[in-house]
């Protein structure tokens, strides 16, 4: 029997917001069996739970809103708790934004592991996906197939020189999770961060939360990994599912896809009648899921899928 886990003892980090440019300070607390992830603006007094009906806004990063609220960037937090195994916590934030730190998830997964893991009394469930769901979008497209394990395999290309084609398939455990995956670091073009900046956006962006790819090649000294910037996707990938609110058993597969389109299959493997099924980690069926269904153990989508 494999329990739901907390934090042993609360930790804490300062750093800045990728896109406000200011200082956030972060707080990760222990919290009672089914608390699930969850969010606390402190500088406001709101919550913000961790799940797909809380989506806000999916461009470069995943925010979460709630009550006109929403805390930014909150997908490599969300990757590194998914990836070790944390079930139940509160997280508190005191402004918009989780701090990028290095851009990556590892400095989380260090948090993560100066905080220690606890078990709680309460047996955890996993999400099975039973049929195949897509969504594409032209060239881009995820899928969500079954597996014994959860899988992520993803390819990425680029009109680029130096990211034509890259393509990572793994099964994430919390040891290549923390070893593969954490690691790798945000990217993005330098003519893209120009852009951005001219919009009041990644203020807090530099060499040291991102690696800044130019016309001829990477600003950064050197790359974590060759593959690094389909490492961070996969990363992305496994923070956006962690918002199904339950560990997934279940393969995905992604072509060239960012958040909005993690987030739009995951909805859709809930919304489809027979696409999952909620296990205790035997196997054995607890209970069907289906999305709207009010007595759901998990939320209904609050926002409609546009699937081509
Ligand atoms: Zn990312």
């Amino acid at each position: 029997m494999i329990y739901r886990r907390t934090l042993r003892r609360e930790v804490a980090c300062t750093g800045i917001g990728l896109h406000s440019g200011k200082p956030v300070r972060l707080r990760l607390l222990p919290a009672p069996a089914e608390h699930g992830v969850r969010f606390a603006r402190t500088d406001v007094g709101v919550e913000i739970p961790a799940t797909l009906a809380h989506i806000g806004g999916q461009d470069h990063a995943t925010t979460l809103s709630h009550g006109g609220v929403s805390i930014g960037t909150v997908e490599h937090l969300l990757a590194a708790l998914s990836g070790l195994g944390v079930d139940d916590v509160r997280v508190e934030v005191d402004g918009p934004e989780v701090p990028v730190l290095d851009g990556s998830a590892a400095p989380f997964v260090i948090l993560l592991h100066e905080a220690g893991l606890r078990p709680l009394a309460v047996p955890r469930r996993l999400l099975r996906v039973l049929a195949p769901v897509e969504v594409r979008h032209g060239a881009k497209g995820v899928r969500l197939v079954p597996s014994e394990h959860f899988e992520v395999a993803y390819s990425i290309g680029f009109d680029h020189p130096l990211l034509r084609h890259q393509a990572l398939s793994l099964r994430l455990t919390p040891r290549t999770f923390t070893e593969a995956i954490a690691p790798a670091r945000t990217f993005g073009f330098l003519r893209e961060v120009e852009m951005l900046r001219r919009s009041g956006l990644a203020l807090g962006g530099s060499l040291e939360n991102a690696v800044v790819i130019g016309e001829t090649g990477v600003l950064n000294n050197k790359l974590r990994f060759e593959d690094e910037f389909v490492r961070h996707k996969i990363l992305d990938a496994v923070g956006d599912l962690a918002l199904l609110g339950l560990p997934l058993l279940g393969r995905l597969e992604a072509t060239r896809a960012g958040h909005a389109l993690h987030a739009a299959v995951a909805q859709k493997l809930l919304a489809t009648p027979g696409a999952c099924e909620i296990v205790a980690p035997e196997r054995a069926p607890v209970v069907a899921v289906h999305a709207r269904d009010p007595e759901s153990p998990l939320e209904s989508p609050a926002y409609s899928l546009s699937t081509s």
